[in-house]
């Protein structure tokens, strides 16, 4: 292919803006440079978005599209000020459904280019290697399109998307069904044939497995669900990229499709399920419901701690470790934590945070929660390093976590076993903070509960931790 100078310096810039997207992404490994790899990989599309406009404006033979241009920028202004906006104002703990609508329309958008492609070849076969791209972009993007609304209308509770698993009537006959009609669409587009109306039914058959697909699924699954279809969003955009020739689109694509299916296998594993049995429904699915502790556990009873007693452990360790789970992020009590911690550490008493990878209720929650507090990234500890840590500590302090610190994950014959948790269990004392015996996201019971050296401290994270803060300052 010959490339005149203007094309050679576009594919430079788009190759550039893939570099910072690459060099993003691997910044993304640690909170502590979490934002400038974001800052990188959104100035690498800022240059490749203007690579092609520069392209469209002066390539030779390009005539000026007054209409066209106005639609691009309305779109650049609508799309990029609700983005803008949206990710500015978005509390924490709605970020998943967020992430779910980017994805929405960028498996949407995808889809639309492959669409409009198809239409343009009027009649004309495209190549094979086209064609597969364009069924492909259709397919995918259509099914991340609905599947990624009704994942997000789940985690909003709407009316419509309900978060409890919504069996379709005739579920896995409708599945079969759209399966044939979009394989054998495919098939018949593949061997030469142009058919609009296939085209068309390719499309509505994916647009409809998109809401089969997610509507059985319980809304405390559907983070799984979400990076899984914003792996779906990645593979669109990708195929998009081979329909329009366009190798920043290719990249970006398979890089948001690979770290996505990564991402969703980490968590998979994590919660020691397989990304099939959460498709199909597994022990997700419920929100916490209250229980008597013992049943089918270890047995035991329960022992409440004081306030006072708790705020006199604390302050007189010489080193506490912070358990911090989804209780924390509903209270917004990050804030209160922090301060807490820096209570303490002014009396001298060492104080560091254990990050279970799948505490909360989407990857890096408690890093994101606890870095909008500004606690020092050096106190976050991951698993692996505190759990040897746990045997040496005065005090561990769980502060709404629930499942990630259930030692029944050890054994066989429980729902989380086989789960990694933090050992909490092996800390000289243990106090947890929560608002009752309620269960969570696994809807088990907790054996860390009737483990005598545990105290429980049955409070709200925000105000029970006020309480502390004051007991602490009043020694
Ligand atoms: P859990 O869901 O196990 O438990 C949270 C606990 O927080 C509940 O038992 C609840 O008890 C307590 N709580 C709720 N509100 C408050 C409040 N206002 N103040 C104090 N406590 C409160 O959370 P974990 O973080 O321990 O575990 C996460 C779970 O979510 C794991 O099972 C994981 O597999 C799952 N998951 C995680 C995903 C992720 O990406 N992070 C994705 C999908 C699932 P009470 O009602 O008594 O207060």
């Amino acid at each position: 292919m010959d490339l005149t100078p203007l094309d050679a310096i576009v594919r430079l810039i788009w190759l550039a803006g893939a570099v910072g997207f690459v060099i993003g992404l691997s910044q993304m490994n640690s909170p502590a440079t979490a934002r400038t790899g974001n800052l990188i990989s959104a100035s690498g599309m800022a240059m490749a978005i203007g690579a092609t406009a520069l392209y469209l404006l002066v390539r030779p033979g390009s005539t000026f599209n007054m209409t066209g241009w106005i639609i691009i920028l309305v779109g650049i202004a609508v799309g990029g000020g609700y983005g803008l906006y949206s990710a500015r104002t978005v509390k924490m703990t709605a970020m998943p459904q967020l992430v779910s609508l980017f994805n929405a329309v960028g498996g949407g958008a995808a889809a639309l280019i492959a669409i409009d492609e198809y239409l343009r070849h009027q009649g004309t076969v495209p190549g094979l290697q086209e064609n597969v791209a364009t069924v492909l972009d259709i397919a995918i993007g259509s099914i991340t399109f609905t599947g990624s609304l009704i994942a997000s209308g789940k985690l909003m509770g709407l009316r419509i998307t309900p978060s409890r698993p919504v069996m379709i009537p005739g579920g896995r006959l409708v599945t079969i069904v759209l399966a044939v009609v979009a394989i054998a669409g495919a098939g018949y587009l593949f061997t030469g044939n142009y058919n609009v109306a296939v085209m068309v039914a390719i499309l509505a058959a994916s647009l409809i497995f998109g809401i089969t697909l997610a509507m059985p699924i319980g809304g405390a699954d559907m983070p799984v669900v979400i990076s899984l279809l914003n792996s779906f969003t990645g593979t669109a955009v990708a195929m998009a990229g081979f329909v329009l020739n366009n190798p920043v689109l290719i990249i970006a694509g398979a890089l948001v499709g690979a770290s996505g299916a990564i991402l969703t296998k980490l968590m998979a594993d994590a919660m020691n399920r397989s990304i099939l049995n959460i498709m199909i429904g597994g022990f997700g699915g419920g929100d916490s419901t209250v229980s008597s502790v013992g049943a089918g556990g270890p047995g035991g009873s329960v022992r409440e701690v004081s306030l006072d007693d708790a705020a006199i452990q604390l302050a007189y360790a010489s080193s506490v470790i912070v358990v911090p789970g989804y209780g924390l992020a509903v209270a917004q009590a990050q804030h209160a934590c922090r301060e807490l911690a820096d209570i303490l550490e002014h009396r001298g008493v060492e104080v560091r945070y254990a990050i279970h990878p799948v505490a909360g209720r989407m990857p890096g929650h408690m890093n994101v929660l606890l870095a909008e507090a500004n606690v020092p990234y050096p106190q976050l500890w991951e698993m692996e390093d505190i759990n040897p840590e746990f045997n040496r500590c005065d005090v561990a302090l769980v502060i709404g976590a629930n499942d990630v610190t259930n030692p029944a994950a050890r054994r066989p014959g429980s729902p989380v076993s086989g789960m990694p948790i933090l050992d909490v269990d092996h800390a000289k004392s243990i106090i947890v903070m929560k608002r009752s015996m309620g269960r969570g996201y696994a809807g088990i019971d907790n054996e860390l509960y009737v483990n005598p050296k545990t105290g429980m401290l049955f409070k709200d994270a925000k105000a029970g931790l006020a309480e502390l803060i004051a007991a602490v300052k009043g020694l």
